[in-house]
């Protein structure tokens, strides 16, 4: 039977995930919780169904399809709800049914069916099951951009590695097409799932988010220690790595931070991606009525990158800005 796996986002001529212009798979579900995530749709393993109130044109059949979805009168709580979370624009006329944007308790896993009735897709459908040979068709649509660029195809989430099976099976169809393949990854498996991706890949885009253990585990919700025994494990095995760090101000940018991260990078003779924090995902967690813990944080100013980067640097980093 073939491996399927559960895929959120396809997203094609990409030009940051990796060389050249890229299709990037973003695979569903991930075993940690970074604070500053950007894609909170990604983190849940199972299919769900997210409300989008800029699309609502109030028919009521979400509601019809489902009772934990109120509406009509019973939603004007909901509909002042929408507006809370940024759907003032929320189009119903005059005489539809108001429905409400969140359903009343938690969702089954693998529950879709208001995305299924809703006809306009304001309850989005996130995650569904693509085979391989399907999904290498859709990536090979745009072989000719990634032989003109230095291209190719990159895996990223949710995390690839929760996906072992899929991930490696997907990645070794592409390698037999010919096409690069790119994995972004936090590293966070068992030594087995992270050697069967790993070993198809022709290179990783490794996040190291945090060096200190505690500080890792508060903002991520998991233990440092695999991450870099895998980290450690790709780089003598000779696979091209690129460390990854996102930057966020006040979290992981001090000088005590940078100072272990200039020295586990050239101690491994790898280079390091400098990714500023942004926070435009923070509208996404809104919408889907999720914490946002760095919710005001501001991106950070370009001399303190200035200062991440030549603390690297000073140490023989390679540093990208931005990857
Ligand atoms: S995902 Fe299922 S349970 Fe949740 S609101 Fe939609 S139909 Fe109802
Ligand atoms: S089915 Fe879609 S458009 Fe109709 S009320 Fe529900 S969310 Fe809005």
């Amino acid at each position: 039977m073939e491996t399927t796996g559960r895929i959120f986002n396809i997203a094609r001529f990409s030009l940051h995930d990796g060389p050249g212009i890229r299709t990037v798979v973003f695979l569903k579900g991930c075993p940690l919780a970074c604070a500053w995530c950007h894609n909170p749709e990604g983190m849940g393993a199972a299919a769900e169904a997210f409300f989008r109130p800029d699309r609502c044109v109030g028919c009521g059949r979400c509601a019809a399809a489902c009772p934990r979805i109120s509406a009509g009168d019973d939603a004007a709580a909901g509909a002042a709800a929408a507006m809370a979370v940024g759907a003032a624009e929320m189009p119903q006329a005059a005489g539809t049914p108001h429905v409400a944007p969140f359903p009343d308790g938690d969702c089954p896993p693998g529950c879709q069916a208001c995305a299924a009735a809703c006809p306009v897709g304001a309850r989005e459908a996130v995650g569904a099951p693509w085979g391989v040979d399907a999904l290498l068709s859709e990536a090979l649509a745009d072989r000719a951009f990634y032989e003109s660029s230095g291209g190719g195809v990159t895996l990223s989430g949710g995390e690839p590695l929760a996906q072992p099976d899929f991930s490696a099976s997907f990645l070794a169809a592409c390698g037999a097409a010919g096409l690069h393949r790119a994995v972004e990854t936090s590293g966070f498996a068992s030594e087995e799932a992270f050697g069967l991706v790993a070993g198809q890949a022709d290179l990783l885009l490794f996040d190291v988010k945090l060096l200190d253990p505690d500080a890792h585990r508060a903002w991520t919700g998991a233990d440092l220690a695999p991450i870099l025994r895998n980290l450690r494990s790709a780089a003598a095995a000779g696979i091209p790595v690129i460390i990854r760090r996102p930057l966020i101000p006040g979290v992981n940018d001090g000088e005590a931070e940078m100072t272990v991260l200039a020295d586990l990078a050239a101690g491994l003779g790898l280079g390091v991606d400098l990714l500023p924090y942004h926070g435009d995902a923070e509208d996404k967690y809104r919408k889907r009525r999720m914490p946002y813990r760095l919710a005001g944080a501001k991106a950070p100013e370009a001399e303190a990158v200035a200062r991440c980067e030549s603390m690297l640097t000073g140490r023989g980093v390679r540093v990208r800005i931005g990857g």
